[in-house]
């Protein structure tokens, strides 16, 4: 598992830092062949978040999950981390 996050910045509407290190944490020791992108905007974010596996991009108190390239829903901000982790953990 190859893991990216965004550095942050001020287009960041997300609490980036808390997300990315639930997603790192719970997938620590994760096996699988797979590329993870947590990125803080909906401007620079989904271009990274769709190229990974699986990712997400933050918004406005929300967030986009992506799997191989697609969109697959809008998640509040503070299930993005449980999210992402059940989208990866279902296939
Ligand atoms: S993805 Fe968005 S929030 Fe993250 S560094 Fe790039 S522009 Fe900033």
């Amino acid at each position: 598992m190859t893991f990216i996050s965004c550095p942050s910045c001020g287009r960041c509407n997300i609490d980036l830092i808390k997300i990315a290190g639930a997603v790192e944490e719970k997938l620590a020791g994760c096996k699988k062949n797979i590329t993870v992108a947590v990125m803080g905007c909906a401007v620079n974010g989904p271009g990274e978040a769709s190229a990974a596996d699986y990712g997400l991009a933050g918004g406005n108190g929300e967030g986009v999950l992506f799997m191989k390239g697609e969109i697959v829903r809008k998640v509040p901000m503070d299930t993005l981390a449980d999210e992402l982790i059940r989208l990866i953990n279902e296939e």
